[in-house]
């Protein structure tokens, strides 16, 4: 579909200039004012046009548990959140477009789902999670989670010998599974991206990292995976390994210039030279990091190594919400009280750079995606500027990114294909969807977690509790 988009706000470093943008067949072909009219046309006037932002790290099925789950560190509350995981295709289906809703309503255009399989359903859970990202348009990073080993194995053993249940499937099992996805269901062209995506070394053996790495050689796809997200993590890399999980995947080979990494809260000065060496992406999540208590992820530190950053909603389990806009208000603000000098904090505009090509670059595809830059692919979105919430008219990207910007993306666009047009979802019928997560859920109070009663006494201890 071609269009051209008249008399629209965009950036030009701190400034902004009014233009017009032409997209043909999917790519951006000009930007230049009065241009000869392509295609539909759509008004821009009081009207910014930036980027799509990308939602770099999220599970989109937690999204059935937000709101309910307990003040829990991440060990333990994982523990509560695989206990009360009720979870059928079907509602993976709806979770995922529930998910890619709410991240195109908040300035997003793809989405990164770190996305946790139903056992014995694996491929099923993938193919739905593919469905509801095809019918509603958004771009799709489809990581399947996971893991080889079981849930207690993730808290570091102190100074007791743990003996931990054998995962119920084994190592080269879930290769497979990972390879018949990737056959599947990758297909970049059509928006559709599947990664390796191990969920972290506090659950996976070298084995499945290495395996990983492989099929992302022989396939030419992105890696992903959680690291250091709690200190529990930092102190079980330690003893697994006598050595940081940094130096660890390093000599694995798993760190390179498109392997993204959730978190990354406790890391040191020296594993921090091997992301800028390695060329590693970190996903700041800073609201699952605050709900868990995980820690604040040093990311002005990364800025000034030259990591590249970008954000995450991360599940809406730990979130709550898949507000991508709000994510990146306090994954900015939060480190003007982490570091004195004000010249290393992050502007808004900055922010921006890094949710759209900081994004794109974590994805292998900043030559694709991440810029209003010619020949890049139409994934846009046109904020209303006269919505209450950007008014009155100061800065668009400071009021947007520092303010609580309610309702504003008036039009979204993935590879030239608009899916929101007025502030409605033009492909998915939204209503329907508010229905079926209405009826297929429940008002719930407080839950008791069979699984955090066995372990939390050991978790206290080895935490020092
Ligand atoms: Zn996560």
């Amino acid at each position: 579909m071609n269009f051209t988009i008249q008399n629209v706000l965009i950036a030009t470093g701190e400034n902004y200039t009014c233009t017009d943008v032409q997209i043909v067949e999917g790519k951006i072909t000009a930007i230049a004012p009065n241009l000869d009219v392509v295609g539909t046309v759509i008004n821009g006037s009081n009207k910014l046009l930036l980027p799509g932002l990308i939602n770099a790290h999220t599970h989109s099925s937690e999204m059935w548990q937000r709101g309910v789950m307990s003040a829990l560190p991440l060990e333990l509350w994982l523990a509560e959140l695989y206990d009360f995981a009720p979870l059928d295709t079907e509602q993976v289906y709806l979770s995922a477009l529930g998910t890619a809703a709410e991240t195109l309503f908040s300035g997003g255009t793809s989405v990164v789902d770190h996305l946790v399989l139903i056992p014995g359903q694996e491929l099923a859970t993938i193919a739905c999670a593919v469905r509801a990202y095809q019918e509603i348009g958004i771009r799709a990073f489809i990581a399947p989670l996971i893991q080889d080993e079981s849930l207690t194995a993730g808290i570091p053993t102190g100074e007791t010998t743990a003996n931990h249940e054998p995962f119920f499937r084994t190592t080269a099992a879930t290769l497979e599974i990972i390879e018949a996805a990737v056959q599947q269901f990758h297909r970049p062209e059509e928006g559709v991206s599947i990664l390796v995506a191990p969920t972290g070394i506090q659950l996976c053996t070298d084995a499945l990292f290495e395996g990983c790495i492989e099929l992302s050689d022989l396939y030419n796809i992105c890696r992903h995976s959680h690291l250091l997200e709690t200190k529990a993590q930092a102190k079980l890399a330690q003893e697994k390994y006598g050595c940081s999980a940094v130096t660890h995947l390093k000599q694995l080979g798993y760190l390179s210039d498109r392997t993204s990494l959730a978190h990354c809260v406790w890391l040191e000065d020296a594993d921090i030279a091997i992301l800028a060496e390695t060329q590693a992406t970190v996903v700041h999540n800073p609201l699952s990091n605050l709900r868990l208590g995980s820690g604040i992820a040093p990311i002005l530190k990364y800025c000034q190594a030259g990591v590249n950053v970008t954000f995450g909603c991360d599940g809406a389990s730990s979130n709550d919400s898949q507000d991508l806009l709000e994510a990146i208000k306090i994954g900015s603000i939060l480190h003007n009280v982490t570091d004195f000098d004000y010249r290393h904090w992050i502007t808004p505009q900055k922010a921006i750079e890094m949710a759209s090509l900081g994004g794109a670059k974590g994805l292998n595809m900043a030559e694709q995606l991440g810029s209003i830059s010619l020949g890049k692919q139409a994934d846009l979105v046109l904020y209303d500027l006269t919505n209450l919430s950007l008014l009155p008219r100061t800065d668009p990207i400071g009021l947007l990114v520092l303010g609580r910007p309610t309702n504003v993306v008036d039009s979204a666009w993935v590879n030239g294909k608009q899916i929101i047009a007025n502030g409605q979802v033009t492909t998915i019928n939204v209503d329907e969807l508010r229905q079926e997560l209405f009826n297929r859920s429940h008002w719930t109070t407080k839950r008791q977690s069979q699984t955090v009663a066995e372990i939390e006494a050991h978790y206290r201890s080895v935490m020092g509790l």
